[in-house]
């Protein structure tokens, strides 16, 4: 594993918005589908982000109190989904009941036809929401952006996601140690973020430009 790297857009140590209970949430850099409205613009280049070692990556999620897995974002998760593995087995060795949640572009069907690094990963997840963000389409759903998004339950972790209440789980704002705002979430309605930034500038806050996840 020494050697293995992932890039990364951002990174937070809890998140209550995106998946199960309290969960740490990596979004990685890069995704190559454009969705039209998607509202983490600043994560599809693959160019950028920081670059980290899994090892690095491992010994961050393992030394976190109180989550019960990570939610990995984007970006396009399965545009490195051989780093993410070896994270996740990584993590596992240390913390056996670790869950893993991920957001794909790609509808699940797409990926189990996708390559043997694609099907390792989704073979290591717990819960997968798939498919790619439709502007046009229903909004406010549990963890996902439009109504063509599906909660793929990939273990028995996670198979009552599909019996609970299916409405929005909000947006989470986080005050940086540098006294920077930030928020994570899956948006509840189109155009969130511009309303936010724009009535956050209206009382003299900037937001950093940070990933949230429409996918
Ligand atoms: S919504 Fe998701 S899949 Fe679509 S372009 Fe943005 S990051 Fe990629």
């Amino acid at each position: 594993m020494a050697g293995v790297t992932l890039s990364v857009a951002r990174r937070l140590d809890r998140c209550t918005v995106l998946g199960p209970g309290a969960r740490a949430v990596i979004w990685v850099q890069g995704c190559p589908l454009r969705c039209r409205g998607c509202v983490a613009a600043e994560t599809l280049p693959f160019e950028g982000g920081t670059v980290h070692t899994v090892d690095e990556l491992a010994d961050w999620l393992s030394g976190l109190p109180d989550i019960e897995g990570v939610t990995l974002s984007g970006g396009e998760p399965f545009g490195q989904a051989e780093a993410l593995s070896a994270l996740l087995d990584h993590v596992r060795t240390r913390r056996p009941e670790f869950t893993a949640m991920a957001y794909s572009g790609f509808r699940y069907e797409v990926l189990l036809r996708g390559g043997p690094e694609r099907l390792a990963l989704l073979r290591r997840l717990d819960l997968l929401v798939d498919g790619p963000y439709v502007s046009s389409a229903r909004h406010g759903l549990r963890w996902r952006g439009s109504s063509n998004q599906r909660l793929v339950a990939l273990t028995e972790r996670y198979a009552q996601v599909g019996t609970e209440p299916d409405t929005s789980a909000g947006v989470e704002m986080t005050v940086e140690a540098d006294g920077s705002l930030s928020w994570a979430g899956v948006p509840p309605t189109p155009g969130f973020r511009a309303g936010l930034e724009e009535r956050l500038a209206a009382r003299g806050f900037v937001l950093r430009a940070e990933a949230g996840r429409e996918s």
